[in-house]
């Protein structure tokens, strides 16, 4: 998934990974490099996860049965598509970047009470700085086709393909959204409840960290590639 994906982006998407390549691979020779990085530790864990290490809150092996499941995620406020560093790069190559918006929905403190993730959401560093897919007058997400299926799926965002599965990086769990309520136990080594954890655990993993390094430490050379005008940086 993750190769693939690679190997089909655009110009913008493939800047943005080899920025993040750069960190990975050479000495952070500047001051303010150093500085950024420690201030972004004490701040963030950016230890890459171990699946043996974190807490699973379902039994693993649960799969969404989407054929089954009368619902759909792809619509409603609560299931708003909040997108990552190389999602706005995507879009940005696509010509994508009408079906972004900053436009956020808001939530009463009654629904965000019985929601503690979606609180947590909201609070996120993600959720301030970047945008988010417009929905139609319906609450359906722009990219839902009316046969319920999603009209970009090969170059979906990474919540989506990761979703129903979440991802809460300081308490180091991996949990099932609320949202999803069509699960069905697979068994452990199932290809599809393995490529989900895989998802979770690395590629979605790697993309949050990689958003915090890259916005809080390359903040310059992300500007200077433009795409900062689709980003709501300080
Ligand atoms: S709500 Fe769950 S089962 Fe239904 S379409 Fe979404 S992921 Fe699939
Ligand atoms: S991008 Fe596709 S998978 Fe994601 S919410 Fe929209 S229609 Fe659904």
């Amino acid at each position: 998934m993750e190769f693939r994906r690679v190997m089909e982006s655009g110009p913008l998407e493939r800047a943005v990974r080899s920025l993040w390549g750069e960190y990975q691979t050479k000495p952070i020779r500047h001051v303010r490099h150093l500085w950024r990085l420690w201030q972004l530790h004490r701040e963030f864990d950016l230890t890459p996860p171990s699946a043996e290490e974190w807490t699973w809150g379902f039994q693993r092996g649960r799969i969404p049965d989407c054929f089954a499941c009368l619902d759909n995620c792809c619509r409603g406020p609560h299931n708003t598509v909040l997108l990552r560093l190389v999602d706005v790069a995507l879009f940005v190559d696509r010509g994508w970047t009408d079906m972004l918006t900053w436009e956020k929905p808001h939530f009463s403190e009654e629904v965000l009470s019985r929601r503690p993730m979606l609180r947590d959401m909201l609070r996120s560093f993600h959720w301030r700085i970047f945008p988010v897919l417009k929905q139609d007058a319906m609450g359906r997400c722009v990219f839902l086709s009316e046969e319920q299926t999603c009209t970009i799926h090969p170059h979906r965002p990474w919540v989506c393909r990761t979703f129903p599965y979440t991802l809460d990086i300081p308490g180091r769990r991996i949990g099932w959204s609320d949202r999803c309520e069509l699960p069905v136990q697979a068994a452990p080594q199932d290809p599809t409840a393995r490529a989900l954890e895989q998802a979770i655990l690395h590629n979605f993993y790697t993309e949050k960290i990689r958003d915090l390094v890259l916005v809080k430490v390359y903040k310059e050379e992300l500007h200077k590639m433009g795409i900062t005008r689709w980003l709501r940086l300080d």
